[in-house]
Parts: structure tokens; sequence; C-alpha cells
């Protein structure tokens, strides 16, 4: 009987390092390539994101445009849904006698269900979920993921030595699509418009910015400068390739290793695999605890103390608090689509200890901005700054003046970022907005 695959594209959007691709060249004799946009999948009713901001979306556009360019290169096309999951999948099960589905391990809850229930209802196909966008393979790790460490550093210790396995290249070819699925072109993506400025979604683009960011030696001095607010080149800016899987960790991996041969291997370049160690670590973080990724309470069970103020959350998300180096932050953030690891530390304390709010918005504005969105490391660093999660000492509050004076002392970002024009006020409620005499309860 004939094989025809189903390949989902979810967080694997390159040709290259793909496990889930090199599966299917292998196993399949007529292939299908499906994306589903992601305003479909969201998870978090009332924390859901309105809409993609224009910068996510258009990193994601590009990175689905570069992929349907090199899947056609091996003879290939992607076709793109704006349905569901479930929906988008049982429509070209049943067009085209699908009998194996495919896709890399999923991270989020919510697909997660969606997935399950397409195997309930469709006993008869076989689907694959595989292993893919990690370090570390699941049988490499020495602990069942039930028995994760409850800290980073815990984890950092027990991994930190495995041997990681190199990337590989992308399949020489590719099976064919059926015959009658050629050039629907109606599904297939349009990018009208390309990105300006560094951040260019896709494989390609990924490739050379990693390649660049190794001949410039960058990675001798990432320690020192991986703090900074501003500009290309304090940090690797490998987030948002790694978060769409333009990129994949084992090819940052392999040309760090490749770098510490070659160049130089000091403190710095360590620093650079600690750092994907913390990603790889929320990543194992959201397998063993689902849903309470998202919980108020996070994994400890513990509720913070929290009121509901609208007006508060709007001025942060504006850049207008009384704090300059949060309104720069955000200001940075609505511009590009991108914040410094600094930055949302401190953008995020203020929301959570200065302004008093519900961290899961602050987590929710984020996945609607950020260019590096990427469910585990968002969702699992906002539980950490909102001392519900993995973080032994809790309650992290950044002093933020001392903070600028520290990270920008010159205030050349709050500048730049317009941080001094915010609201000196927290509520600009005035003491004729409260009733005269005390209300009575009953
Ligand atoms: P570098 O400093 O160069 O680090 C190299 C790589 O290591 C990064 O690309 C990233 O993959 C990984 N990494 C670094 N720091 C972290 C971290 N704290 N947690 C997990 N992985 C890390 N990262 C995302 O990729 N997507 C998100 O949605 C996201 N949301 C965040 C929200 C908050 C509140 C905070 C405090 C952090 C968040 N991070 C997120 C982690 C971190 O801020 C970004 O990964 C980093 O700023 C990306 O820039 P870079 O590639 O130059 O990082």
């Amino acid at each position: 009987m004939r094989r025809v695959g189903l390949l989902w594209f979810n967080n694997d959007l390159r040709i290259s390092d793909n496990a889930t691709l090199l599966r299917v060249a292998q196993d399949v004799d007529q292939l299908i390539c499906l994306a589903i946009e992601p305003a479909q999948t969201s998870a978090y009713d009332k924390f859901k994101p309105f809409a993609l901001s224009s910068h996510r979306r258009q990193f994601l556009n590009d990175s689905l445009a570069d992929l349907d360019r090199n899947l056609s290169d091996l003879g290939q096309q992607l076709i793109i849904s704006q349905q569901s999951i479930r929906d988008s999948i049982s429509e070209l099960i049943t067009q085209y006698n699908i009998t194996h589905v495919y896709c890399s391990h999923i991270d989020g809850v919510y697909e997660q269900k969606q997935w399950q229930s397409l195997t309930q209802h469709y006993p008869m196909i076989g689907f694959h979920q595989v292993a893919n966008n990690r370090l570390f393979e699941p049988t490499q790790l020495p602990f069942n993921i039930a028995e994760l460490p409850n800290s980073f550093s815990k984890f950092r210790r027990k991994v930190e030595s495995i041997q990681t396995i190199n990337a590989v290249s992308a399949p020489k070819s590719l099976p064919p699509s059926p015959a009658h699925i050629a050039n629907r072109d109606s599904h297939r993506i349009h990018v009208h418009k390309h990105s300006q400025g560094q951040f260019i979604g896709g494989e390609n683009s990924a490739q050379r910015h990693l390649a660049d960011y190794f001949i410039r030696g960058l990675a001798s001095t990432y320690k020192e400068t991986r703090n900074g607010l501003d500009g290309m080149d304090y940090s690797t800016k490998f987030s948002p390739w790694l978060a769409n899987g333009c990129l994949s960790p084992r090819q940052v991996l392999t040309e760090l290793r490749r770098y510490e041969q070659r160049v130089e291997c000091n403190e710095s370049t360590y620093w650079i695999y600690f750092e994907l160690l913390w990603r790889e670590y929320f990543k194992c973080y959201a397998d063993k605890y689902g849903q309470r990724l998202y919980a108020f309470s996070g994994i400890n069970n513990v509720r913070p103390t929290t009121s509901f103020y609208p007006q508060r959350f709007k001025k942060w998300c504006n850049g207008n608090t009384p704090y300059p180096i949060v309104n720069a932050c955000m200001n940075q953030l609505n511009s590009t689509g991108y914040m410094s690891n600094r930055g949302r530390q401190l953008v995020a304390s203020c929301l959570v200890h200065e302004l008093n709010l519900d961290w899961r918005y602050g987590a929710s504005y984020m996945e609607q901005q950020l260019i590096d969105y990427d469910m585990t490391s968002n969702w699992g660093n906002w539980q950490y700054l909102a001392g519900v999660g993995a973080d032994p000492r809790g309650h992290r509050r950044f002093d933020l003046e001392k903070q600028t004076q520290i990270y920008d002392p010159k205030r050349d970002f709050i500048r730049r970022w317009q941080g001094d024009k915010g609201d000196p006020i927290v509520d600009s409620n005035d003491i004729a907005d409260w009733p005269i005499t005390a209300p009575t309860h009953r």
C-alpha cells in the first residue's frame, strides 16, 4: 500500500537538522507539507493575545516563505492553513488518503490535546511526534521527566557534561506531493513586504546570522556584554530564529564547539552553552508541569498577592509608567518586537512588584509582541520572576533605580527610547473619583 505522509511544521521551520523531516523522507512515498498560522492555535482564553504584533507576524511570514522556497528546491511545497490544528489536519487526511501524520514534539498543552483527539478520531492512521529542537534526546537525560530537578542549577549539574549530538544536513530529496495537490496556489503563502532591519525570518537568514556572529568573534566576550540593553552585538540574538525553529539549538552548539576548537574556549563561550541549557530546562519544565505552566499559582501552589488594575496594565504596555527604564524597554519592544534579557527581567519585576498585577497578563502581552516568543521560555521565565516557578529564592524584586545606574548609567538607552516621557503617577484617579462616604455592605 502506498504511504502518504502529512508533515505539520510547527516549531521547526527549517530543512536542515530537522529530525522530523529526515524521518518522513525515509518513511513515505508521497508527502504533503503543512504549516498552521498560530493565531488559531492559542490556548489562553482570557489571557489570549488579541492579535500577533506586526513584527511577530512579519518574522513568521518571512520564515514560512523561506521554508516554502527551500522545500521547492527539494520538489515540495508548503501549504498554509488558517484553521485549527484539528480541522487543518482532518481536512487533509480526508482529501488525500493520508496514512501517516508527523510533527516535531509539541510543547503546548492545548496543541497536544488537539493532536491527541486526532489520534483517537483516526485510529487507523499512524501519528508520530518526533523528538526535535532540543540539545538532548529524551533518552539521554539521566532522570525521568517526573523527576526533573526543581531548580536550574541542579538540572545543569546533571546534564551539562552529556555528549551532545552534532547537527545534521537537510535531506537530499523529498517524496513528491500527491499529483492532484501540486500547485494548489490558493493555500500558499504570499509575502508582500519583507522585513527591514536585522531580524529577517527564515532559515537562510538564520544561517547567515549564525556564521556572522562567530566570524566576528563576539562569542569571546559574551559573558561581559550579555547584560546590554541595546544593539545587535551584546548578546547572540539567536532567539527569534530558535523560537520559530529556523535554527536548531544543535546547530548553534555545533558552531560554538567549532569556535572553541579553532579560535578560543573561555568563560564566555561556556556561558552561551549555559544559556542554551536554560532554554532546555524550560522545555523539560513544560513537559513535566503541563497546564501548570500557565497557572496563576504556578508550580508551587502559592497564590501571589495581586489586584486587578486595568489602567496600570495599559500604562505598562504603552511604556507610560513612572519608571523610565521600564518605559524605555517597553517602547523598544513595541517598536521592534525584541527586548534584551535584562530588560525583560526589569519590566516583569515592575509589573509584579511595583504595579501589583497578575503576571499572566504580562506573559500574554509578551506572547503577542515578541518576535522570539517561545511558549516554554516565556511562561517559564515569567513564573520564575513572579515567584511561583523554578526559583528557589522566590520573590525576585529588582531595584529599578539601582539597575538603571548599573546598566544605563548615562541614561542613553532611556533617552533613545523616550523612557522619560512616562506618567509620573501610577494611578491617575483623583480624589473626586472616590465615593464621598464609604460604601455599605449588607
Ligand atoms: P542570549 O543571551 O544570546 O542567549 C543565547 C540563547 O540562550 C537565547 O537565544 C535563548 O535561546 C537562550 N536563553 C538565554 N536566556 C534564556 C532564559 N532566561 N530562558 C530561556 N532561554 C534562554 N526567550 C525566548 O526565546 N522566548 C521568549 O518568549 C522569552 N520570554 C522571556 C520572558 C521573560 C520575562 C524573561 C525574563 C526572559 C524571556 N526569555 C525568552 C529569555 C531571554 O530573555 C531571551 O532568550 C534572550 O533575551 C534572547 O536574546 P539572545 O538570543 O540574544 O540571548
